[in-house]
């Protein structure tokens, strides 16, 4: 096969222990999966869990040790962080059971699902898609991916970030609204889940803006922490 020109090459993340990168096809995202930033967010309760969707180049991949260099996004003043859970996929599926999730999931990862908040905002009061508040270029900063069978139990893990060494968000997985298995159920009713796609789990309580040269170092309970410089 050949094409006007080339192709632009596989986005990929490095796999803790292996030589061999996870091919990424989607992002997903879930909004408000914990109690306390629905909250702060304005909102309460368990509502059904939503989704949206960021570019698999949006990401800004970082390796084990190193620091990553997030540039400052254009068009906003307001550019939040949000600390992540993300489930990498690595067999797809369709109607997939809340019971049978783990089958489906290779690994995880620490991920960042940075926001232009007053963007997205302004598209909330219009009732207008999020996508220029949420999927820009470089809004999905990830650490390396840890096969899910030595992550230990990540339901139990803690997940915190820090910037310039003080605390900004600190929570447990066990607090998310809809568990990683309930997510994937859910998402999979939604689209068919496909080998190399990342799921960003949603963010606890504590969310606020960054600026430039601002250093975050995010981290959950079992895998390599996630270091980012806004540049
Ligand atoms: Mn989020």
């Amino acid at each position: 096969m050949s094409f006007v020109f080339s192709p632009l090459p596989v986005v990929s993340v490095p796999v803790v222990g292996h030589a061999e990168r996870f091919p990424v096809h989607r992002i997903y995202c879930v909004g408000r999966n914990y109690e306390e930033h629905a909250k702060e967010m304005g909102f309460t309760g368990r509502e059904p869990p939503f989704f949206f969707l960021k570019p698999a180049d949006s990401l800004v991949v970082v390796d084990a040790g190193q620091t990553g260099q997030m540039p400052y996004p254009s068009l906003t003043h307001n550019l939040h962080h949000e600390i992540e859970l993300v489930v990498a996929i690595g067999k797809g599926g369709r109607n997939i059971s809340a019971a049978d999730a783990s089958q489906h999931i290779y690994g995880y990862a620490v991920g960042l699902d940075m926001t232009r908040r007053d963007l997205q905002n302004d598209m909330k009061k219009q009732g207008r898609p999020w996508c220029i508040g949420k999927a820009f270029d470089h809004s999905a900063p990830i650490g390396p991916i840890t096969p899910a069978t030595q992550a230990g139990n990540i339901n139990a893990a803690e997940i915190s970030l820090q910037i310039n060494g003080t605390d900004r968000q600190r929570s447990h997985l066990n607090k998310l609204i809809w568990s990683v298995a309930e997510t994937i159920e859910h998402l999979s009713q939604a689209w068919e889940l496909k080998p190399g796609d990342l799921i960003y789990t949603g963010t606890p309580e504590g969310v606020s803006a960054v600026v430039a040269g601002d250093q975050l170092v995010g981290e959950v309970t079992g895998l390599p922490m996630l270091h980012i410089r806004i540049e």
